[in-house]
């Protein structure tokens, strides 16, 4: 096997002897001379033929060259303004190394545009497009950044069960499995577990795992299968998990704008990193900011897409939305009356996270458990662990896919997700 030697953003004048090796991403052929664009992890670079003046065997080989065939050039750097990257390769010797079967499924340069599905049904075709790719680098960044703003907060990562026997939220948007001769299912969230932790002294803890949701409906911001981001941190109420929370958002941005200043330009983002606080808005004004927009909610019910839209695009950028009727929200969400202590992050509408200060009385959880017609039998092992001392504590999942929705811009959850995971689609 010949080895790359350098990738095409490592190129340098001066006449050096490289190896280059990537994708045919085009061919021009003008008769005299012929070029052949290479596609690598870093961008794009040109191979130029002189046709007179290189080996007649080597000229020959060239014109078996494919689009989107592997290949390995050997060759010459030499600088050229008119080309992309602004140096051009002039060839000694070619290898190809793999062969591109024809008619290509859609094409990686962009120009023909694909449907969401096609796209999706041949993802890794799709992945050669800058854009596409540039997407998965910012989510790579993006984990990157919450991983070390968190650990520099003290937060712990752990990793809890995913398959679990109880629902987290007594809900029915679960998976059920079969485990050995027993039912049972694919977590929702980590809610219970993380909860735990903060009777087990782990303090503050963050968990990057898959939550899996049955969610029937087809949407532009659902998943079957995402990326949540959790943290737990004791002694906090809500307000300060809040502030955890948003200066998340305005460390990764802003380590974004350094890190992914590349990516963001391919997807034509240009980030504004929020300052906190971010606005906070009650439930209670939410409601009435929707009904000055003509869309009524009842207090009590939850807010609908339409009342989201009319509250995002009032507010604009990111806000949260607090003191939510405690009704509409889980039975370890804290209330006091008839409001309780939870919050959303949400940006033009879209939820990105929620949370809130729990439950830690087991009393008053039993209460509730009972209160929301759920079996307390399932919750023994999550109420037995705050019988020996827990400390108050409050928390937040914000998903990985929706965050992501906001900083690149994608209109659908689909774009964040390398395989995913909805209604109908199960492979690739
Ligand atoms: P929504 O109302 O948007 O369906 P939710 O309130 O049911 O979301 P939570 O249980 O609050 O979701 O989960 C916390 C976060 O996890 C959400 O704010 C969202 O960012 C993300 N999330 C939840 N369900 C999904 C899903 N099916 N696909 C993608 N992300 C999700
Ligand atoms: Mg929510």
């Amino acid at each position: 096997m010949i080895k790359r030697t350098h990738y095409s953003s490592e190129l340098e004048g001066g006449e050096e002897d490289v190896t280059v090796a990537g994708w045919v991403h085009e061919i021009r052929d003008l008769g005299g001379v012929a070029f052949y664009v290479i596609r690598d992890r870093d961008g794009r670079l040109q191979v130029t033929l002189p046709r007179k003046s290189v080996d007649e065997k080597l000229s020959e080989r060239f014109s078996g060259v494919g689009r989107e065939d592997v290949v390995a050039v050997t060759g010459r750097v030499k600088e050229d303004d008119r080309a992309p990257g602004g140096f051009e390769v002039v060839p000694e010797s070619l290898e190809i190394v793999s062969e591109a079967a024809s008619p290509l499924p859609l094409d990686p340069t962009g120009k023909v545009g694909s449907e969401m599905d096609t796209r999706l049904d041949n993802r890794v075709m799709d992945l050669r497009r800058a854009e596409i790719s540039s997407i998965f680098r910012v989510r790579h960044e993006a984990l990157r950044l919450t991983r070390e703003f968190l650990c520099s907060e003290g937060f712990v990562e752990v990793d809890t069960p995913k398959i679990v026997a109880t629902a987290t939220e007594g809900g029915t948007e679960l998976f059920p499995i079969t485990y050995f001769d027993r039912e049972a299912f694919l977590n929702q969230s980590p809610q219970l577990y993380k909860q735990m932790l903060m009777a087990g002294g782990l303090d503050r803890v963050f968990e990057v795992g898959p939550i899996f949701r049955a969610e029937e409906h087809n949407t532009r911001r659902h998943l079957n299968e995402s990326t949540s981001i959790d943290v737990e941190a004791a002694h906090h109420d809500a307000g300060d998990v809040m502030s955890t929370l948003e200066e998340l958002i305005l460390f990764v941005e802003s380590g974004l704008t350094e890190s992914a200043a590349g990516e963001l330009e391919a997807l034509d983002r240009d980030l504004e990193p929020p300052e906190p606080p971010l606005p906070r808005v009650t439930y209670g004004e939410a409601v009435e900011i929707a009904a000055g927009e003509g869309v009524d909610v009842e207090w009590g019910d939850d807010l609908s897409t339409a009342a989201e839209r009319a509250v995002g695009e009032r507010v604009g950028g990111y806000y949260f939305v607090t003191e939510w009727p405690a009704d509409i929200k889980p039975f370890y969400v804290q209330s006091d009356g008839d409001v309780c202590h939870s919050f959303d992050l949400m940006r033009g509408g879209l939820e990105l996270a929620s949370g809130a200060r729990r439950v830690s009385d087991v009393d008053l959880l039993l209460e509730r458990i009972d209160a929301q017609g759920l079996d307390p039998e399932g919750f023994d092992f999550y109420v037995d662990a705050f019988r020996y001392g827990v400390p108050p504590h409050s928390g937040w999942g914000l998903g990985l896919e929706r965050l992501l929705m906001s900083i690149t811009g994608a209109e659908n959850i689909r774009e964040t997700v390398l395989f995913p995971r909805d209604r109908r689609r199960l492979s690739p």
